[in-house]
């Protein structure tokens, strides 16, 4: 008789088709199919339980089974589950744009909802092209965005942050955009400190945006961290200063904070880290505490305004999803914010992220293999690489960060990583002891997988 789990592996196996995955390696694989969780631990089918530590692909805030999200989406569920926005508004809907323009950087005046972090961005990009449009500057249509940005896996999302490995084959497919080159000391400009690399990294941009003025429409960045390039972690002062060059040419602000918003980076967005405010600011991922997809995508009283009119002029917005807003998404997010501040979640990050620093760079860093660790806040990538003074990578079919965190499962820890780099990424309310757990788990695995 074949047990539960043999039932269900054989129906996974037989049925579906996993995302970012290689199924043949898949089905070579014992799946771990999740049955339950509790706080910050998943609970697998076999009653086998693992430490969170990318928070369910990065949008999980206060742990599983937060019983206050799950009182007010059951209280709303008791209500009703789904009810469209288009041309209808809703109680949740309402309740939830207003604490999200309290708690934004001040100019963000205005909350289009969506469902993930792809719909997020594009809706950005398309009301940064309409907006130019509706303005009379039909000639601005271009886009600018940071090397191996990620944005999503829609087609505008993938154009405008192209990645190689996972895009190449829609290449024909993507439209054209303004590439800018990152500060990243361990890519691009290697041999100069991080303050030589900062400022060429900005005035490269200040070339390239300044000498496409007039055709740019907008610059769109994932702010203080690109995450599926690698975690590659910028200086706040990037954020500040590409901010301000696209103030002086006119350029919208784009910020993709579907990764870093909620708390992720130690302030409730990372632009405020930088000081700076955007035109548009797409969020996703941590929205809901990690319980529902929904997404939204803010900005300012001045890009909305420029979309009123006549019905019959046709400036409207014709944009929209059908599960737009959904109740139960706004109740959860709803819920969430306020456990930022019952729980008071980001001041207590702040000596856990000191502590994170301090061990990443005192037993991580001085690995033979650890060849760069990233941070900012609870965002972190530690980079193994063969050769550390050469700056060697792995061979891809050493699969070094997958066996890493196949390690790591045997340990009881769940972590996934972007091909060599290992990322952390706990939920932020995650305990002392856990997230020294989570480290201690992951660097003996490192030690046991790269033989040192
Ligand atoms: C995850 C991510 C997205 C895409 O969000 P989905 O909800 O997966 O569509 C976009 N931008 C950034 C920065 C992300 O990390």
């Amino acid at each position: 008789m074949p047990t539960y789990y043999e039932k269900l592996k054989h129906l996974d196996h037989s049925y579906l088709w996993h995302p970012f995955t290689q199924m043949r390696e898949w089905m070579g694989e014992e799946p771990c199919i999740i049955s339950r969780a509790d706080g910050h631990y998943l609970i697998d089918v076999q009653g086998r339980k693992y430490l969170d530590g990318v928070s369910s692909l990065w949008c999980n805030v206060h742990g599983h089974r937060k019983k206050e999200i799950d009182d007010a989406i059951k209280e709303q569920l008791d209500r009703i589950a789904h009810s469209t926005f288009l041309g209808v508004s809703h109680v949740p809907g309402i309740q939830l744009a207003q604490k999200l323009i309290e708690i934004a950087p001040k100019r963000l005046k205005r909350v289009f909802y969506s469902d993930n972090g792809a719909t997020a961005v594009e809706i950005a990009l398309k009301m940064a092209i309409q907006y130019w449009q509706l303005k009379g500057e039909q000639q601005r249509t271009q886009i600018a965005s940071l090397a191996e940005s990620y944005h999503g896996d829609t087609v505008g999302s993938m154009s405008m942050g192209y990645s190689e490995t996972f895009h190449r084959f829609y290449k024909n497919l993507l439209f054209s955009v303004l590439r800018i080159t990152p500060p990243h000391v361990f890519r691009y400009c290697q041999g100069m400190s991080e303050d030589q690399a900062l400022e060429a990294a900005i005035k490269h941009a200040q070339e390239k945006l300044s000498q496409n003025e007039n055709n740019l429409a907008a610059l769109v960045m994932e702010p203080l961290m690109q995450g599926a390039a690698g975690m590659w972690a910028q200086p706040a002062g990037y954020v500040h200063a590409l901010g301000e060059i696209c103030r002086r040419h006119d350029i919208l602000f784009i910020l993709d904070e579907v990764a870093t918003g909620f708390g992720r980076t130690g302030k409730m967005f990372a632009c405020e880290h930088a000081g700076v405010t955007p035109d548009i600011l797409c969020l996703a991922k941590g929205i809901t505490g990690g319980y529902l997809p929904l997404a939204a995508t803010l900005t300012t009283e001045e890009i909305f305004s420029a979309f009123l009119g006549e019905y019959k002029e046709f400036k409207t917005f014709f944009h929209g999803h059908t599960y737009t807003g959904n109740p139960l998404g706004c109740a959860a997010a709803i819920a969430s914010l306020e456990l930022f501040e019952k729980e008071n979640i980001l001041e207590k990050m702040q000596s856990r992220i000191e502590y994170l620093k301090k061990r990443l760079h005192e037993d991580f860093l001085a690995h033979p293999h650890v060849n760069d660790v990233r941070q900012w806040g609870y965002m972190i990538g530690i980079e193994l690489v063969e050769n550390k003074s050469r700056r060697k990578a792995y061979a891809p079919e050493l699969r070094m960060g997958h066996k890493v965190i196949r390690e790591a499962r045997n340990h009881s820890v769940m972590i996934r990583p972007l091909g060599d780099v290992i990322v952390l990424m706990p939920p932020l309310s995650i305990s002392d002891d856990e997230l020294a757990v989570l480290l201690d788990v992951t660097l003996n695995c490192i030690r046991r997988v790269t033989g040192d």
